[in-house]
């Protein structure tokens, strides 16, 4: 921000008075989806002040219009042939790594400083993609992941908005533990700070998150597709231990959301009070009833189904023999769970699991949302509206408004006709800074 002395002269003395300079960005949008779920407007300008949304105007207002000064730095973006529509939020990536055949190797040889400055690649690779806030949910180094979001805070890194767990929160030998089949000597030394059995220690394991910078808590309430144990795919934690880490995190003013397979463990973590629920395989009636009795979200991942299940077909693939079994048998049947979730009327939440899929590919996941039976416009919406409701950050995320973040995207087509238009973003703003 610019500082500019203005001098008045003032009742025989000379008052200086401090004015700051604003950066103002103005958006001529040709159509634009201010509100998902509401109306498409047509010649638009969004005016976007230090960062944050102002004003939409009706018209391709000019800088004068717009109310800026003469020492302001006013940018006109020229979106007339475009359609303009709020940052996409994906919330489920993990941000620091993604697979690839060394990737067991690859733990004992990276560093936190290894893991954050990936993370900074793929983070630029996200945003460049129309994803302007991410939720991570599980980093291998919570230093690196934390880091890299409070870099990108300051604008040292480029990269979507961060909001990040830290360690996942695990039963010992259980989905978060990253541990499985190490020798026991390399297994002390990975140990991780989200790993707890019983229920004050789970307690304590959600509170060192808090501790250490987390903004919200992920424990894996069922064993997973891809560690290296055939435990099958069902709860893991016991009730107790799932009710103390809802408890404890809700009393630290944190959302719980729970990665889960095993219909016992997507509707143990419900009764227990979890926020919300990643992946959500096996869901059956009853986790529907408790969805909606708890306000709860559902992130179904249906992207990592298909990359997995993609693995599982290929013989040359790096995937380990329990692997491949969980990923054979879960894949498939995520398009289906994601249909009966929104038929039942469970509110979805946009999220992808990028890291197991590729960073920048996230937009694919749209239209996995719409084969399951959401049309373009809910699609969106999981990805906007609800993906800041979800976060809990629908004051400042979400939407083109004034006072929430001048966050927006643009794209040549229509993607209410056709959405995989999003999965080729041609104009890409945060905090009101086109990249
Ligand atoms: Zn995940």
């Amino acid at each position: 921000m610019k500082f500019v002395g203005m001098f008045f002269l003032c009742a025989g003395a000379l008052v200086f008075s401090p004015v700051f300079a604003a950066d103002i960005a103005i958006v001529h949008a040709g159509r634009l989806l201010a509100v998902p779920g509401g109306a498409v407007t047509t010649e638009q300008s969004v005016i976007v002040r230090d960062g944050k949304v102002e004003a939409v105007m009706s018209g391709y207002v000019t800088a004068d219009q717009a109310g800026a000064a003469a020492d302001d730095k006013t940018t006109v973006y020229d979106l007339k042939n475009m359609f303009v529509l709020p940052g996409l939020i994906d919330g489920h990536v993990h941000i620091t790594s993604e697979n690839n055949p060394r990737g067991r190797l690859q733990r004992v040889e990276m560093s936190d400083a290894d893991y954050a400055l990936a993370g900074a690649g793929f983070a630029r690779i996200t945003l460049k993609a129309g994803f302007t806030t991410v939720r991570d949910v599980g980093a291998r180094s919570r230093d690196a992941v934390f880091a890299l979001r409070d870099g990108i805070a300051r604008g040292d890194v480029i990269g979507p908005r961060i909001y990040a767990s830290g360690s996942t929160i695990s039963v010992t030998g259980g989905h978060g533990d990253g541990t499985q089949g190490y020798s026991d000597d390399i297994a002390e030394v990975l140990h991780s700070s989200g790993v707890c059995d019983g229920a004050s220690a789970c307690r304590k394991a959600v509170r060192d998150q808090v501790r250490r910078g987390a903004d919200h808590i992920k424990l894996t309430a069922t064993a997973g597709v891809l560690s290296n144990t055939s435990a099958g795919l069902e709860q893991q934690f016991f009730e107790d231990e799932l009710k103390a880490i809802m408890d404890a995190t809700h009393a630290m003013g944190r959302k719980a959301t729970a990665h889960a397979h095993g219909v016992n463990g997507i509707n143990a973590a419900l009764r227990a009070g979890v926020d919300s629920i990643e992946h959500g395989t096996y869901l059956d009636s009853e986790s529907i009833r408790l969805f909606k009795r708890n306000n709860a979200y559902l992130i179904p991942t249906i992207l990592a189904g298909v990359t997995v299940a993609e693995w599982a077909d290929d013989p040359n693939s790096f995937l380990l023999p329990p692997q491949r079994a969980k990923a054979k048998e879960v894949g498939p049947k995520m398009l289906d769970m994601a249909r009966r979730a929104h038929e039942g009327g469970v509110s979805i939440a946009f999220g992808t699991d990028s890291g197991v899929s590729k960073h920048g590919e996230n937009a694919r996941e749209f239209q996995l949302l719409v084969d399951a039976g959401m049309t373009p416009m809910q699609a969106i919406s999981a990805a906007t509206v609800a993906g800041a409701e979800n976060l809990g950050k629908s004051n400042v995320l979400g939407s083109i408004e004034p006072g929430k973040y001048g966050d927006l995207i643009a794209v040549e087509g229509d993607p209410l006709v056709d959405i995989t238009q999003l999965e080729d973003v041609d104009f890409v703003m945060k905090d009101g800074v086109a990249y």
